[in-house]
């Protein structure tokens, strides 16, 4: 499991890439669809933000400033929803790091990503 120092330094690594790149083509600063035209074999999968994989996930999110599941500025605390339920991708193109998780309604699941950014990180209690 990725812990949330550990967190913060693929976040920064992130920022720090300046290279055009498929898989930022789509900004994805908000959660949304996997885009189509994201090549997902270029994306390595490099840990997890799910604590216990046997532990029921909280579906509380974290918006402390009026922030909706769907704003780009929503914080990404990884012990929220739906942070606590996702894996930490990096492309192996450029080293840009994306959160990825399934989200799984009543009648449909859709794989679901945002990019890592460290401004956006909060390292809240639940
Ligand atoms: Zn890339």
């Amino acid at each position: 499991m990725i812990d949330f120092p550990a967190l913060m330094q693929l976040a920064e690594a992130s920022a720090a890439v300046t290279q055009k790149c498929a898989c930022s083509s789509v900004p994805l600063a908000a959660w949304q669809s996997l885009p189509t035209s994201l090549e997902l074999e270029k994306l390595e999968e490099v840990g997890t933000l799910v604590e216990d994989p046997y532990d029921e996930p909280t579906f509380k999110e974290y918006h402390p400033n009026g922030t909706r599941y769907e704003s780009e500025d929503a914080p990404i605390a990884p012990r929220y929803y739906p942070a606590n339920l996702s894996q930490v991708l990096r492309c192996q193109v450029c080293g840009r790091h994306f959160l990825r998780y399934n989200e799984a309604g009543g009648y449909f699941t859709e794989l679901r990503m945002r990019a890592l950014r460290p401004e956006l990180l909060v390292d809240a209690a639940l």
